[in-house]
């Protein structure tokens, strides 16, 4: 029976991972007049908003100040949030169909891609995910260990998250206390001994990675120089050429700002961040099993079925290091039940149909990175949510949902209470974000972050 002949019996979603895709997705849902809709949105981890909280860089401070539509979302009639509660291990998929009509997968994109070159799983060799969530305080990562007593440090890759890398470890202390990084990340940072950090681009500045306001503040550091040479800063032959053919004004002030850059020259700021391209690593080399270099080559750019790749010349060299961070993407992680595509990392779909050898599982839909894969800025899964979403509420329409045993609204919460004690509310994180603003508002910072599920918990729900 198609939804619209039931308007008194809600369709009952269930969206698991509570970041922008999980936020928008349940917006949208909530919002829609087609469709008389409830969502559950769950998460892993008691507190909601995904990479916002946990990867946007501290120092991004506006950007995070999208939560702000995410916590009017919450307010919207119909929605209920569920957090600490990790699929696979507190509920299955067939307990959610058990409750549910449809289930939307938001769960991002949780690991790193591998460069596949030697050396890589030396100490001292991290994934800048890695990083990324542990100085921004996410608890699954707090314990991990980085060696900021290295003088040198290599990133490579040259995207927004190596830019972020970058940042923060070229900022003051003072500059990183104006923000909400975890405070345990403040006190080594501020006691690092990092001088030089070398981004390491695989093509030229014309395919970097990072985006303009992102390169823009890289020069802009207070006791960070830039460094960038003019042989890595002029564009070769191959990119000139495809810039004056089809002119891109993005591509071109891009240029200009790496360009500018090479002119800047040290002025004697404490730290050093050198901007590299047309260069790859082949192996992080060791000594005694840690981190002491990065062998790299250097690259000339070929056209190749339509794209710009690098390919190695006879050039190498080798850059002393103690640190290397691995920033090239990340990836979906599988999750038992999901179909997966582990080209892509991400779950298998079409247009967010989850899709298995048997064609579309019904009732089952995936946005953000873990339908598209790691791209785009936070507002682009805005309408790849939004596209999902309207799938969604074709096959709603056709009656084409799961047939839950019982889609009360107390019986899902019965089980998750019977699976998880310290099951997260939407009010227990409301609590626990006034805590954490009132612990830095005495501190001077914005926020004082919980780092921990037993200190939420026990903060919040005192047990
Ligand atoms: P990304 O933008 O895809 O950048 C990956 C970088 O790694 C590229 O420079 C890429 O070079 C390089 N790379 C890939 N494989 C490599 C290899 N084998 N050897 C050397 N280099 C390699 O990924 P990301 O930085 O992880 O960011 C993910 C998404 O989040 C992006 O859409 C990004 O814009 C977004 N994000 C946005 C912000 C912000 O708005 N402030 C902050 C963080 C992240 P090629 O181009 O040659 O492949």
């Amino acid at each position: 029976m198609s939804q619209d002949t039931q308007p008194d019996s809600p369709l009952r979603i269930a969206v698991i991972g509570a970041g922008p895709a999980g936020f928008y997705a349940a917006d949208a849902l909530l919002k829609s007049d087609a469709v008389n809709a409830t969502v559950d949105l769950f998460d892993q981890l008691p507190t909601p908003y995904g990479l916002v909280r946990a990867g946007v860089a501290p120092d991004h401070a506006k950007i995070k100040s999208v939560t702000r539509k995410y916590d009017a979302t919450a307010q919207l009639p119909g929605f209920r949030f569920f957090g600490n509660v990790r699929l696979g291990k507190d509920v299955s998929v067939d307990d959610l169909k058990n409750h549910y009509h449809q289930i939307l997968y938001t769960v991002g994109a949780q690991v790193d891609r591998k460069l596949g070159i030697p050396g890589e799983d030396l100490n001292g060799s991290h994934s800048a995910t890695e990083f990324v969530a542990w100085y921004n305080g996410h608890p699954d990562y707090r314990d991990l260990k980085f060696d900021l007593s290295a003088r040198s440090v290599v990133i490579v890759g040259v995207g927004n998250v190596a830019v972020d890398v970058a940042r923060i470890l070229c900022r003051t202390t003072d500059e990183l206390r104006e923000t909400d990084i975890a405070d345990y990340a403040l006190e080594q940072l501020a006691a690092s001994n990092v001088e030089d950090v070398y981004m390491l681009g695989r093509r030229g500045p014309a395919q970097a990675a990072f985006t303009n306001p992102e390169a823009k503040e890289l020069g802009e550091m207070e006791d960070a120089d830039i460094v960038v040479s003019a042989r890595d800063a002029t564009l070769d032959d191959l990119s000139a050429a495809a810039l004056a053919e089809h002119p891109d004004r993005l591509t071109e002030k891009k240029v200009a700002m790496i360009q500018s850059f090479v002119d800047k020259g040290l002025t004697g700021k404490r730290k050093r961040l050198h901007l590299r391209f047309l260069v790859s690593p082949t192996e992080i080399t060791s000594d005694n099993g840690n981190v002491a270099g990065v062998d790299i080559v250097h690259n000339k750019l070929v056209e190749d079925g339509g794209r710009v790749r690098p390919k190695a010349t006879d050039e190498t060299e080798h850059l002393d290091c103690q640190l290397v961070f691995r920033s090239v993407g990340y990836r979906g992680l599988a999750l038992d039940g999901i179909p997966f595509d582990d080209w892509t990392g991400t779950f298998r779909n079409e247009d967010g149909r989850i899709m298995d050898d048997q064609g579309w599982r019904v009732g089952e839909y995936a946005a953000g990175w873990i339908k598209r894969g790691p791209s785009g800025v936070i507002g682009t899964n805005k309408a790849c949510a939004q596209d999902t979403v309207a799938r969604m509420i074709e096959d709603a329409a056709t009656g084409k949902t799961l047939q839950p045993a019982d889609s009360s609204p107390e019986a899902a919460e019965e089980l998750l209470r019977s699976r998880v004690a310290d099951l997260f509310a939407w009010s227990d994180w409301e609590k626990l974000d006034k805590l954490e603003t009132e612990r830095g508002a005495s501190l001077g910072r914005p926020r004082l972050k919980f780092t921990t599920r037993e200190e939420m918990v026990e903060a919040v729900l005192g047990t």
